[in-house]
């Protein structure tokens, strides 16, 4: 459906995408991640044509977006990080202009433009100048503009910005029922706003493609436990020795407990292995009671917190080989 092949982006000397490649199937919600600056908004522009690369190349449905820009733009509905709206229309006016823009034929223009606006909940406002709607309508309307025409590709950039909770889940149940029947591929910087709709993630940092995967499989891959707390009514030999039958533990520390005869272990395990039962049963055989014990999984935002810090530098080139 898209493909980006090794696409740079340069403004003076700086790098803002960098040899960025990727591909993108269709019927599917796809998840730009990154911190601020990391050169989404940048790759969407040029996606959607609104932008020129220094190098590399965009296909889309087939069509380079340089060498085909009209045919290109024609499967891409897109709602940019300013929404492209006339302060002075009213809504209805706006849409109608769109609609024509976007050359729907005369005769389902009216019809289209009812139907995404019932879609996106704007009806109401549709005598009101755009100038006088607020925050989250004026987005509702952005993303109006984008979805008419049911354009195979929807493209949104940081949707739910500024919007509060009620209007972000409204968003959200939106982008998924659009996701039913198109390709939408979407950016945030927040976490939780990816994870909550997307069925694939790729995560950018300072220009590159740091991770590509599954929601799913992202979210597997940190659910192993890693680190367990506990707390053991034994003393600290007795502890150790019964922490020596567990061949899986990796390192633990131990401290002293706030009761008397008790003591505290905050072990790791290998990534993905969980070792809960492994402990249960070690001190159990040396009748040494858990009190407590608390598993902690990494969370996401750990993840994406290590993947776009510099030091994951080698485990990011590795990641891109595999994507490109
Ligand atoms: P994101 O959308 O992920 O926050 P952007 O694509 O907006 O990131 O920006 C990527 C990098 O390119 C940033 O460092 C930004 O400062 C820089 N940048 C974006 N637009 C311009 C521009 N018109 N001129 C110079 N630098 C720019
Ligand atoms: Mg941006």
């Amino acid at each position: 459906m898209i493909e980006i092949n090794h696409l740079v982006k340069k403004y003076g000397d700086h790098i803002a995408v960098n040899d960025l490649s990727l591909n993108i199937e269709s019927g599917k919600i796809y998840g730009f991640l990154g911190p601020n600056g990391a050169g989404k908004s940048t790759t969407m522009n040029i996606i959607t044509g609104y932008l020129g690369a220094t190098s590399g190349e965009v296909k889309i449905n087939g069509f380079d977006v340089l060498a085909q820009p009209e045919e290109a733009k024609k499967c891409v509905g897109y709602l940019p990080e300013l929404p492209p709206l006339y302060m002075d229309m009213t809504v209805l006016e706006y849409m109608n202009f769109v609609a024509e823009l976007k050359q729907i034929p005369k005769d389902k223009r009216k019809s289209s433009v009812k139907e995404v606006m019932e879609l996106t909940k704007i009806m109401d406002m549709k005598d009101r100048l755009i100038r006088n709607l607020s925050k989250g309508y004026r987005q509702r309307v952005g993303f109006a503009q984008a979805v008419i025409g049911y354009p195979e590709v929807i493209i949104l950039d940081e949707p739910t910005v500024g919007l509060d909770p009620k209007q972000i889940i409204e968003i959200r149940e939106l982008i998924k029922k659009l996701g039913e029947k198109h390709t939408v591929i979407l950016s945030s910087h927040i976490l939780s706003e990816i994870s909550a709709v997307c069925d694939h993630i790729f995560i950018i940092s300072k220009g590159k493609l740091v991770a590509s995967d599954s929601t799913e499989n992202l979210t597997l891959m940190m659910s192993g436990v890693q680190e367990i707390e506990l707390l053991v009514k034994a003393e600290e030999e007795a502890a150790k020795e019964a922490l020596r039958t567990i061949s899986q533990v990796q390192k633990y520390h131990m401290t002293k407990g706030n009761e008397e005869g008790t003591v505290k272990i905050l072990l790791s395990a290998e990534k993905g292995v969980d070792i809960r039962e492994a402990v249960f049963f070690a001190f159990a055989d040396a009748k040494l009671p858990i009190l407590e014990m608390k598993a902690e999984g990494k969370s996401l935002e750990e993840i994406f917190l290590e993947l776009t810090s510099q030091k994951a530098g080698a485990a990011q080139r590795k990641e891109q080989e595999v994507v490109a």
